[in-house]
């Protein structure tokens, strides 16, 4: 994983340029949606392995699991804007994986599963990838992570919330 900030901060500008309406509800739901991939660390504690279709960057980070997660939620949160939610939602679960896949380190991510177990990484792996349990987060590993999540994570979506912000101020 990069780390929950990195995650829950693309995951808050997706849902700004998306829904202009920023429903507070969907923030949330964005935000938990682009956290819960990592559920699947509790695969270490069944004993499935990292490379494991349901073990770590596996199938919870798969672009199946986006679509099938964010249909479910959109049906249940929204009666009039599923449209809206099931595209915020999806696009904030894949943007784990996508985040994950420009990690330094650990397994590929499993996009195409439970099509192709391949595991895949992109060209830019620019992002330190992120300790998995709080302990070690709080450490000089913790600091680099965060440094380079500010980098290539946070400036960006700064830049981004900036434009969405400024389009809107002057559309007034
Ligand atoms: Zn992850």
């Amino acid at each position: 994983m990069a780390s929950l900030f990195g995650h829950g901060i693309l995951a808050y500008t997706i849902t700004k340029v998306v829904d202009k309406r920023e429903l507070k509800i969907l923030i949330l739901l964005a935000i938990v949606s682009s956290i819960l991939p990592d559920a699947d660390v509790l695969a270490f504690r069944f004993g499935i392995p990292y490379e494991h279709m349901l073990g770590h960057r596996g199938f919870t980070h798969s672009i199946a699991f986006a679509i099938l997660w964010s249909v479910a939620i959109s049906f249940i949160f929204s009666k009039t804007k599923r449209f809206i939610f099931f595209s915020v939602l999806f696009l904030a679960t894949v943007s784990h994986g996508i985040l994950d896949a420009m990690t330094s380190g650990g397994k590929g991510v499993g996009f195409l599963i439970p099509f192709n177990d391949e595991r895949y990484f992109f060209p830019f792996r620019g992002i330190k990838v992120s300790p998995i349990g709080i302990e070690k987060f709080f450490s000089e590993w913790g600091a680099q992570v965060l440094f380079s999540e500010f980098k290539y994570v946070v400036v960006p979506c700064i830049l981004v919330l900036s434009v969405v912000f400024l389009t809107k101020k002057y559309r007034k």
